[in-house]
């Protein structure tokens, strides 16, 4: 474990606001579970975002040392951080080959996901200096992001600059993988399947997190799950099959006693109907904790465990504070220096999410540095 950076980072436990802990164990038990089910397909992993916020060294330790060799993220400066710790695995940079920028996937070698003919003609330009790496080429089914057009992979596929590009893969992605009944789904993957004849023998992959679970016919030669190895529910209309990964726990920093009428936090939009008791927690929008997840008089918020028991937000979010209300405890419950759980236990991320207005991809990825972290299960 070491030698992939320590197992803590950030300020000592005596110090820390806000503990972030990440479950190595429960990370590589999702990303062999996805394996299990795309198999044959290989299962590569999205570490794109600081592996969704979860840290890309450690995560990419354990889904290497668990068998996983492909890696997938968006620049070229998290693929180096993968490549500092899965020395031979096949790393693929979706933002492709900004100009000039061949050498850079040359000195770590790293592989391109092309998105355009003119991009491939570079591409192969540099390759024609010496480079013998491959690349990706990402084809577009329907998203309109990135990838070539019908169209423009049909020109390509009879072009004398494709030998010259030394395509590995071929990929699309889909836009609509977590509502299964959605018609665009039947709509890409049948024109995958088409943009796939036009390049015979470049291996294939379509399906992200959601993807996996539409079937074998999506899985192609390689899943490319990231939301679902971090514990998102990658299934939304059912119950979660992936295990929480992450866990966010807040240092109480006070208990106080208000009376009815009194308002709590910025804005004054919480007011208290009854005399009540407040928790006073050490995490706030600072920590990732969407400002979006507090409680108005008009609506309720986010949740937060104190003492194992659901209890709600209070006012605002602000930048490093939460009130929770925590009336209904017990007399005594919590004390100073109790710890309070935002992620974790009964309350997961797509739950935190949707009090919050945004998915669990949104809370990850914002979850930020300013915790003591602790990695787990490695
Ligand atoms: C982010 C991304 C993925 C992973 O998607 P999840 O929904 O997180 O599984 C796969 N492929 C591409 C092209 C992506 O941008």
């Amino acid at each position: 474990m070491r030698q992939n950076g320590p197992a803590t980072k950030g300020p000592p436990a005596s110090e820390a606001g806000g503990v972030l802990t990440i479950d190595l164990a429960a990370l590589v038990a999702n990303w062999r579970a996805l394996a299990e089910r795309a198999a044959p397909a290989e299962c590569a992993a999205v570490v794109k975002a600081d592996a969704y916020g979860c840290g890309i060294e450690p995560v990419v330790g354990a889904l290497y040392r668990s068998g996983c060799r492909t890696f997938f993220v968006a620049h070229i400066s998290e693929a180096r951080r993968v490549r500092a710790c899965a020395p031979d695995a096949v790393v693929y940079v979706l933002a492709g080959l900004h100009p000039g920028g061949g050498p850079d996937y040359a000195t770590d070698n790293l592989r391109p996901i092309l998105s355009g003919i003119e991009e491939v003609r570079e591409w192969a330009a540099f390759r024609a200096s010496g480079w013998q790496g491959g690349a990706g080429l990402h084809v577009d089914t329907g998203m309109n992001r990135l990838g070539l057009s019908l169209d423009d992979a049909a020109a390509l596929a009879t072009d004398a600059v494709l030998p010259k590009a030394g395509l590995s893969l071929l990929i699309s992605h889909l836009a609509v993988a977590d509502d299964p009944g959605h018609p665009l789904n039947a709509r890409q993957a049948g024109l995958f399947r088409e943009m796939r004849d036009l390049f015979p023998g470049v291996a294939g992959s379509l399906a992200n997190s959601s993807g996996i679970f539409l079937g074998p016919d999506v899985h192609h030669d390689m899943v490319r799950p990231g939301a679902a190895l971090y514990g998102v529910n990658p299934t939304p209309t059912h119950a979660n099959p992936m295990q929480p990964v992450v866990r966010v726990e807040g240092r109480i920093l006070q208990v106080r006693e208000i009376e009815t009428g009194d308002t709590v936090g910025y804005g004054a939009v919480w007011t208290a109907r009854r005399p009540s008791r407040l928790a006073i927690v050490s995490l706030g929008y600072g920590d990732g904790v969407p400002r979006s997840a507090g409680a108005s008089d008009l609506n309720t918020g986010a949740d937060i465990l104190v003492a194992g028991r659901r209890c709600p937000i209070a006012g605002r979010v602000s930048m490093d504070l939460i009130a929770a209300d925590v009336t209904d405890l017990p007399d005594g419950v919590p004390r100073r220096g109790d710890w309070a759980t935002l992620l974790g236990d009964t309350i997961d991320v797509d739950e935190l999410a949707a009090h919050a207005g945004t998915i669990g991809y949104e809370v990850l990825t914002r979850l930020g540095h300013r915790h003591r972290r602790v990695y787990v299960g490695a």
